[in-house]
């Protein structure tokens, strides 16, 4: 009896060494995995930041070049009395009919929207110059959600 005893006792004390060895050996591949895998899906990509955050979208829009000041197919659908475009220039905005983002997938919060250019090289023509003023246009660039802006990257006048 005692002898049935202690045999079964070292035979479990060597299942637990063994459980206790493998355990260890778990824990060192779980941390592992953790080190591995953790951080690649809590660091934010420095790609999005250097784009102007993650609300700069790339889209594809087409729409209407519209003068704020002279305008005849600004959002309100007011013509204001008494413009001096023609010593200032035009300030135009554009008034969306169709956005779609770079997989070709409907943008539904920019329809019948209406963006300001962000002021650079590509956009200038469009806000003051005459040429522009009124036409039907296709806008690729990139929409600034948060401060409701299009940044063109480029231009081309469509037909109606
Ligand atoms: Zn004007």
């Amino acid at each position: 009896m005692v002898c049935t005893s202690m045999v079964t006792s070292a035979c479990l004390s060597r299942k637990v060494h063994t459980f206790g060895r493998l355990f260890v050996a778990n824990l060192l591949v779980a941390l592992l995995y953790l080190y591995l895998c953790a951080p690649a899906e809590s660091t934010p990509t420095p790609a999005e930041s250097a784009l102007g955050g993650p609300e700069a979208k790339e889209v594809i829009l087409t729409g209407i070049n519209s003068c704020q000041a002279c305008g005849k197919t600004s959002a309100s659908g007011e013509t204001a009395q008494g413009a001096k475009c023609s010593i200032f220039g035009h300030s135009c905005t554009f008034i969306i009919e169709t956005a779609k983002d770079m997989d070709g997938k409907e943008i539904e919060d920019l329809k019948k929207k209406e963006l300001n250019y962000r002021l650079n090289q590509q956009s200038i023509p469009l806000v003051k110059s005459d040429e522009y003023q009124g036409a039907r246009l296709e806008i690729k660039g990139k929409w600034l959600k948060e401060k409701r802006e299009i940044e063109v990257t480029s231009f081309k006048r469509i037909e109606k």
